[in-house]
């Protein structure tokens, strides 16, 4: 039987700065395959969302190995299959891939394969991704080794020709075959590595001046922000690659004394960067923190709760502006800046009293961006069930007066309110009976009274946080998940163990 290798396309849908792909150059006789897994696409945290977005990343990479005589090989069928028939009919000597921080479907997965490698003498060779370290018992030293893989040159981008063609799907062929339900939305996003260097380019050069004092306000967000977040998480794009981009760009801006507000942008953004990786890595040291409290002295806070609050809340009809409108943004284009991300979810959490692993699940499918190490991380600590940051309460109506006081995007996003006069657009509750009727909206008809009050569900929230995180348990807990997962920086949270 002829050997063959194969390199394993998985979450780093890109030819630059690929080491697996480098790798895979050396062999011989290699392939490359991508896999559509039922498990994943059948998750309850997928939709047609995340679908479209790999789906255009593969055209472009399925383009460039044709360009270039190659085969590009796409299966639907679970992982260990695909890789049990190819190994059938060509037997597989290695297989080359990365290390992928996912979801709890794609860590079981990536047990069950590495099992079968080693039971058929199979070499995996995984690679590092971004800056996440595997095998790390705490979170000393992690610092150093992310600067560390940051500065290194970025691997250089091989040839692809050769790849052999082991009579599987075409991209469109493999897509064609999968059943979900397509959900319509406007494409902000198109997946590809050219889309992402445009984008990098467009925010570096262009969009990104005003990133710090723009990237809070749900109306100057889609500009200011960079906008890379999907492209990050299918790996259209590596950290690295952003990182040394933007350090360029530093460069430039300061030898030409340019200072209206760039570097300022660039230093923040260059942070986030860090805490991309920075969240991954919480997950690739405790897998379960999809659906466990990271301070467990928090289990039973959230048991249950009202169905139709949580109805409400998903349909963006809660009788508060500013979280209907960002809900309705979010799912008519797949991404929200992160302040709304935050007060969606601490709306949910605190206001609504809902579980997180009820709304994380929702949300995911709506995030084109969904990253499981920073989703449910952020998710957690926007909960308050991590003990190790501040508990943070957005106040909706603050936040619309704070982030969009002309009410630009609540108009767009709420007709209803269009013609709310502008001092009662944060409470159109408040409008006497024949102002509604003037401005044809009528309160409980055309747009909800509020669903909960807001300082009452904000005040019991906090008590019942507080309590918890007073008792010697949830300190002790608390102390023991900074040591595994806290940044090493200077932060206001150590003072918590005092
Ligand atoms: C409840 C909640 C869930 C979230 N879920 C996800 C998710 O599934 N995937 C995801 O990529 N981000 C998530 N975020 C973080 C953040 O909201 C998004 O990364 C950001 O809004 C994406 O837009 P951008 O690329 O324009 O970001 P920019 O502001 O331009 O930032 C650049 C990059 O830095 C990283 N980044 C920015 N903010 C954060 C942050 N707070 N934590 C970690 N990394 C960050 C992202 O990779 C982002 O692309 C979540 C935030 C919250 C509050």
């Amino acid at each position: 039987m002829k050997k063959v290798s194969i390199l394993w396309f998985k979450k780093n849908l890109r030819i630059s700065d690929n080491s697996a792909l480098y790798r895979a150059s050396k062999e011989q006789k290699i392939a490359a395959i991508y896999i559509n897994d039922p498990d994943i696409i059948n998750n309850d945290d997928f939709s047609s969302y995340h679908l479209d977005f790999i789906k255009e990343s593969l055209l472009e990479l399925e383009i460039i190995f044709k360009k270039n005589k190659s085969s590009f090989n796409v299966y639907y069928d679970k992982a260990l299959n695909v890789l049990k028939k190819i190994n059938e009919t060509y037997s597989i000597s290695k297989i080359i891939t990365h290390y992928e921080t996912g979801n709890w479907v794609t860590y079981c997965r990536d047990k069950i394969i590495t099992n079968y490698c080693k039971e058929n003498g199979i070499e995996l060779l995984e690679y590092q991704s971004n800056g996440i370290v595997r095998n790390l018992s705490d979170r000393d030293g992690w610092s150093h080794l992310w600067n560390k893989e940051m500065i290194k040159n970025q691997i250089s981008t091989p040839g692809v020709s050769g790849f052999l063609d082991l009579n599987a799907q075409s991209v469109h062929e493999s897509f064609q075959k999968i059943k979900i339900k397509k959900k319509k939305y406007n494409k902000m996003f198109f997946g590809g590595e050219s889309h992402a260097t445009n984008t990098l380019h467009s925010f570096l050069n262009d969009r990104g001046n005003y990133y710090s004092k723009e990237m809070s306000s749900p109306v100057t967000a889609d500009k200011s922000c960079s906008r890379l977040s999907s492209y990050l998480a299918y790996g259209n794009i590596s950290i690295k690659q952003v990182l040394q981009e933007t350090k360029k760009r530093q460069a430039f801006l300061r030898e030409n004394k340019i200072r209206t507000g760039w570097l300022k942008s660039l230093s923040s953004f260059s942070s986030r960067l860090r805490w991309h990786c920075h969240f991954i890595q919480k997950l690739e040291m405790q897998p379960n923190l999809e659906f466990t409290n990271m301070v467990r002295a928090y289990d039973g806070l959230r048991e249950s709760y009202d169905p139709n609050a949580f109805t409400r809340w998903k349909e963006g009809s809660t009788g508060f502006p500013m979280i209907d409108a960002c809900m309705r943004f979010l799912k008519s284009n797949g991404w929200i800046n992160f302040r709304m991300r935050a007060m969606l979810v601490s709306f949910a959490s605190y206001n609504l009293w809902i579980d997180w692993r009820v709304t994380s699940k929702y949300l995911s499918k709506y995030f084109i961006d969904y990253e499981p190490g920073i989703h449910y991380n952020q998710f957690q600590m926007q909960s308050g069930v991590t003990g190790m940051n501040a508990i943070r309460i957005y106040n909706p109506v603050k936040q619309q007066q704070d982030h969009d006081s002309g009410a630009k995007f609540v108009r767009k996003w709420v007709p209803e309110l269009l013609n709310v006069p502008i001092e009662y657009i944060q409470y159109p509750h408040l409008l006497s009976e024949k102002m509604q009727k003037k401005v044809g909206c009528i309160i409980g008809k055309h747009y909800p009274t509020p669903i909960v009050d807001l300082k009452i569900s904000t005040l019991k929230a906090k008590k019942y946080i507080y309590d918890i995180r007073a008792t010697q348990k949830a300190k002790i807990e608390s102390k023991k998940a900074y040591i595994k997962h806290g940044s090493r920086r200077k932060s206001r949270n150590i003072n918590l163990f005092k």
